[in-house]
């Protein structure tokens, strides 16, 4: 895996106390639009990382070929194999799902994996404890308004879902998940925005006075489908203007176990 170092100086942190600033992007369900979004995010020297299932009933995924491209620029992290909603299937079905995902994708690959998300987003302590066995660092999942290094790796938020909801449904959102401090970010960081490209403004300027992590999540087929690709380009471009520092979603997980002491030899992420 060619990555991942970050291009900037990490810009705090540095014994005074002060946190350091990231940016992280994360891009679900590995279809060829996703090549789209990798000639975007190179122009403006952004990181990413691009959780691919083996399959989905739902929508075609990439060729292995294509895979392998995005992994030799940006980091490839795992979806499951079928991109099944671990919630709704069997300990056994689900157990299988993660980890042959995980050889799947490392078959492919040729190194290892470290990054997981839960398809649909869902997730339990089951789920969890399924992604830590495996031998994930982390998985991310689709909990919103969270700009901060979360107390467990793997139930990690993001700050903003590239798609456009009414405030209520956003709250509504947050607390079916039992996101009540997203809610309460939503109302206060986020000044309860609407317009996506907009919310995540809220999460830069955020990120940028406080410290943390912006973390932008989209699916470019969703964005290929609204018509939006001038809505993210516009969007990278003011990313680019802010002094985080832009990471992958695996540097962020290995991260929070090298704080913790809690991995010694970690792969490269
Ligand atoms: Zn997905």
């Amino acid at each position: 895996m060619n990555i991942e170092h970050p291009r900037q100086q990490e810009s705090t942190d540095d014994g005074h106390g002060a946190r350091k600033k990231y940016v992280t992007i994360s891009v679900d369900d590995g279809h060829s639009t996703d090549l789209r979004t990798v000639d975007l995010l190179q122009q403006y020297g952004l990181k990413a990382t691009f959780y691919i299932p083996g399959a989905n009933a739902e929508r075609p995924v990439m060729k292995p070929s294509e895979v392998r491209e995005i992994d030799r620029l940006f980091e490839v992290g795992s979806h499951t194999l079928h991109h099944l909603r671990l919630t709704w299937i069997s300990e056994e079905e689900a157990r299988r799902e993660v980890c042959d995902g995980k050889k799947a994708s490392e078959d492919m690959l040729g190194h290892e994996v470290v990054s997981f998300c839960y398809p649909g987003g869902k997730f339990n302590r089951r789920a969890a404890a399924q992604v830590a066995e495996a031998g994930f660092l982390g998985a991310r999942t689709c909990r919103y308004f969270q700009n901060d290094f979360p107390a467990n790796p793997f139930s990690w938020d993001i700050s903003t879902y590239a798609n456009t909801y009414p405030a209520y449904v956003q709250l509504r959102h947050c607390l079916l998940e039992y996101n009540f401090a997203g809610a309460y970010n939503y109302i206060t960081t986020f000044k309860a925005r609407v317009p996506w490209a907009s919310q995540f403004i809220c999460a830069l300027e955020a990120v940028s006075r406080d410290g943390g992590i912006a973390h932008l999540y989209f699916h470019s087929w969703e964005i290929d489908q609204n018509g939006e690709w001038a809505e993210l380009e516009a969007l990278f471009k003011i990313i680019a203007q802010y002094s985080l520092t832009p990471v992958t979603n695996g540097y962020l997980f290995r991260r929070w176990h090298e704080k913790r002491g809690s991995v010694n030899s970690l792969p490269q992420v």
